[in-house]
């Protein structure tokens, strides 16, 4: 019976996409598509790839008027919307008004990350006896999924319209060995934009081989707003005790260790810029979640602007958490509201840990045939 609903509602859905897909077909404004009667999703052309392919734009609003935009290229959030204490709407994402420059090069801004998010030392891992090899492409380890990954490629996108609020049901299938990596990957990523202000991005992946995955996404929050200085005022607090030290390149040196007593301790709130200077190159870290990785949600931490008053939750089933402060942002690159000079913006990105698959203690990245990938993250807005 229930079901029965949900795929009326389903078709009903559909019809209002469809009629509206028509209308977009007849001659839509530039000022984009609304994809459906009580659909608050708006599509609108964003450039061409190199190669000619279409790249759309969404803007999902919620009831609360809280607006993100999100491209099919890399699935990016280009720009998230959320009000102050005094409910004035500002943009907290670092990011871009134009395609051509995520085309170039920029440090992952708001994208989906994989195959593999985060470092694989010398780009070799071993699975089942045998030995993989990808593409080295961050000093002498493989980054972030590769020289094409998911952060590159055009995802295909159905709007939906849910109880919890519009979404964006994202479709990608990776070929086996693409990027080097096996199996054949079927991956699907839905972005909701819930009516109590959160953006929950949930997670789905199955393969016909066994491989290994680790998604996520890259938003630089900076909950003052983009291009409004530095989030080193900005106070953290994280449910980690532990964390992953790491070698000068990166790469996890497989020892657990407690926070305690050092610059990575946040399990009470501190401002990010008071210990930054004691941690070589700024923070860049994996840290673990208690209680993290056990196929619940639970709380990593809450990111306070103490200017604006703007609250980030952050919820996650995933182990692992990186928090990088922006340290290889130069000022070189200018984006929507200015200059991203270094720490113009922070990731917290959830994640299984870094070099995991020559880590047979972490947690394990491994996806066989049968076995559904599925994680959930949300980042819930507030101010106070
Ligand atoms: C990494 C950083 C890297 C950044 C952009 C983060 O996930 O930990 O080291 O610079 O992504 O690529």
């Amino acid at each position: 019976m229930h079901q029965l609903k949900l795929a009326s509602l389903g078709i009903i859905v559909g019809i209002a996409f469809l009629a509206s897909s028509c209308a977009k077909n007849k001659g839509e404004s530039a000022g984009g598509a609304n994809l459906g009667k009580n659909m608050n999703i708006q599509k609108t052309e964003f450039g061409k790839t190199k190669d000619g392919q279409t790249v759309e734009l969404y803007t999902l609003k919620n009831d609360k008027g809280m607006v993100v935009k999100i491209m099919n290229y890399g699935g990016i959030v280009t720009e998230m919307y959320t009000p102050d204490r005094n409910g004035q709407m500002g943009d907290i994402v670092l990011g871009f008004d134009n395609f051509k420059q995520y085309e170039g090069e920029h440090p992952y801004f708001g994208a989906i990350v994989g195959r593999y998010a985060n470092r694989i030392a010398k780009g070799r891992f071993i699975l089942n006896g045998k030995e993989y090899k990808l593409a080295i492409n961050n000093g002498p380890n493989a980054l972030h999924g590769g020289l094409k990954g998911f952060d590159k490629v055009i995802w295909r996108v159905r709007p939906e319209q849910t109880k919890e609020g519009p979404a964006l049901v994202l479709t990608y299938t990776s070929a086996d060995f693409e990027e080097g990596y096996p199996g054949k990957l079927s991956a699907t990523v839905t972005y909701t934009l819930t009516n109590d202000n959160g953006l929950k991005i949930e997670y789905k992946a199955r393969t016909d081989k066994p491989t290994i995955l680790n998604l996520t996404n890259h938003s630089y929050f900076n909950l003052a707003g983009a291009g409004n200085g530095t989030i080193l005022d900005e106070i953290l607090q994280l449910n980690c005790d532990k964390y992953t030290p790491v070698d000068p390149t990166l790469i996890p040196t497989g020892k657990i260790e407690p926070v305690a007593g050092t610059p990575f301790d946040f399990t009470r709130p501190t401002p990010i810029g008071a210990r930054i200077a004691q941690v070589q190159g700024g923070y860049d870290h994996n840290f673990v979640i208690n209680g993290g990785g056990e196929g619940k949600l639970v709380q990593a931490g809450t990111l306070h602007d103490p200017k604006t008053g703007r609250v980030m939750e952050i919820w996650t089933t995933q182990p692992g958490v990186q928090f990088y402060t922006g340290n290889f942002l130069d000022g070189s690159i200018k984006g929507i509201g200015g200059t991203y000079v270094q720490d113009a913006g922070l990731c917290l990105e959830t994640q299984h840990f870094p070099d995991t698959p020559n880590r047979p203690d972490f947690p394990s990245a491994v996806l066989n045939p049968g076995q559904e990938y599925h994680q959930v993250t949300i980042y819930k807005f507030s101010a106070k």
